[in-house]
């Protein structure tokens, strides 16, 4: 069987592309390896930042189900349950449906596959109770299950002071807000309801340990020098059950790898990540990469990539004329741009103007 896309991943990034090509009449099959789809978007039950244009006010699950929704609309056929565990040449998709395996083509695919949490290692990091920030988000927002009742947040960026926040409405107590840096990296407005709530944050700190027999009992946090190394003496141990650790995300790029895109390690992006043209089109003939997978960013960006590679496939298979195709994604782009202004978006910029200068851009050949 020949498809005309496959996409890898229905996070907002997946679901979008799928979108953006199924109505302009492309056959276009979803596979998510999880239960339901969405992504992380379903975690996400605060409002959204930016303009209105970028879906600010909104709450990230509300605007999952209007796009599952559109999805289905538009015949979409989205298969879960379906962890995508190859990629070949000539686009061919390999993935695990219950105990079998298919082997699909396609005349494009797009990977949506997200991001996975960064770990610190330090001793007492394997017990029980030491977990991803954004699993206490699964656990509490998606299963109604509040991960620990004293937690200790060790990271101050936007997943640290969000999921902070809401294990706070989850019941739990935070004890401290640490993060080695002496700033807070995260917004402004969560940062500050959170230190509303009286959680001390203890900036240019790091965790030394966790201890306890079969689960986390305490934690010792130590205040950090200019090469972020504890310093002695300046030990505190807080009587926590639970440690969460958000330090960074870093794209999905197994897939990619497997197919051979040119990568290059851009840590404005994440660490390594696929070089991309400015439609996420990479070095492979037919392959995209979209959201997290592509470099770390948001929920808002991710969709308009989204969109941005769902209308590049569509171009390329004909379904769509070049005039209104190339039309179409300058509007994006400069949607993405608009998106993107500010301290956040100038490390995209220069991370995109490193990727360019090995992919040159397609979109403005003709222009
Ligand atoms: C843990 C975590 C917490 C976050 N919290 C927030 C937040 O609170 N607020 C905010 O604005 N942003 C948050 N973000 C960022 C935001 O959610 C992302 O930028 C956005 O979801 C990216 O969309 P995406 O579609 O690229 O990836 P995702 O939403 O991560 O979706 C990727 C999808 O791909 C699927 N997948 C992965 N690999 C495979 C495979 N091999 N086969 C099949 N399916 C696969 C996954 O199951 C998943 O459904 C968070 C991100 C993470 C990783």
């Amino acid at each position: 069987m020949r498809r005309d896309l496959i996409v890898v991943g229905a996070g907002p990034a997946g679901l979008c592309a799928a979108i953006e090509a199924a109505g302009q009449g492309l056959d276009v099959v979803v596979y998510d390896e999880n239960a339901k789809p969405g992504g992380q978007l379903f975690k996400q039950i605060h409002k959204f930042f930016g303009s209105k244009e970028h879906r600010a006010r909104e709450r990230g699950f509300r605007i999952g189900e209007q796009l599952l929704q559109e999805a289905a609309d538009l015949g979409v056929e989205v298969v879960l349950g379906a962890p995508v565990i190859g990629l070949y040449q000539g686009l061919t998709v390999q993935a695990q449906i219950d105990a079998r395996i298919e082997r699909v083509r396609a005349n494009g695919v797009i990977l949506a596959t997200g991001a996975s949490e960064n770990m610190i290692p330090f001793p007492g990091w394997t017990l029980p109770g030491v977990i991803g920030a954004g699993a206490a988000q699964t656990m509490a927002n998606l299963h109604g299950i509040r991960p620990g009742n004293d937690l200790l947040m060790v990271g101050c960026g936007n997943v640290g002071v969000v999921v902070a926040y809401q294990m706070l409405q989850a019941g739990c107590r935070v004890r401290a807000m640490i993060d080695a840096g002496s700033t807070i990296g995260g917004y402004g407005v969560h940062a500050a309801k959170v230190a509303r709530t009286g959680v001390p944050f203890h900036l240019g700190h790091t965790i030394v340990r966790a201890e306890g027999d079969a689960r986390v009992e305490s934690a010792t946090i130590a205040q950090v020098d200019d090469r972020w190394q504890p310093v002695p003496g300046t030990e505190k141990q807080l009587d926590v059950d639970t440690v969460c650790l958000a330090v960074g995300l870093s794209p999905s790029i197994q897939l990619a790898a497997m197919a051979g895109c040119r990568m290059l390690h851009l840590p404005e992006m994440g660490g390594r990540v696929p070089v991309r043209r400015e439609d996420c089109s990479t070095s492979v003939s037919g392959l995209y990469v979209v959201g997290d997978a592509g470099g770390i960013e948001e929920a808002s960006s991710a969709m308009i990539q989204g969109r941005m590679a769902g209308m590049a496939c569509a171009m390329e298979q004909g379904f769509i004329s070049p005039v209104v195709g190339k039309d179409r994604l300058r509007m994006l782009r400069d949607s993405l741009d608009r998106l993107r202004e500010g301290p956040f978006g100038e490390r995209i910029r220069g991370a995109e103007n490193r990727m360019q200068a090995v992919l040159p851009s397609r979109l403005e050949e003709t222009a």
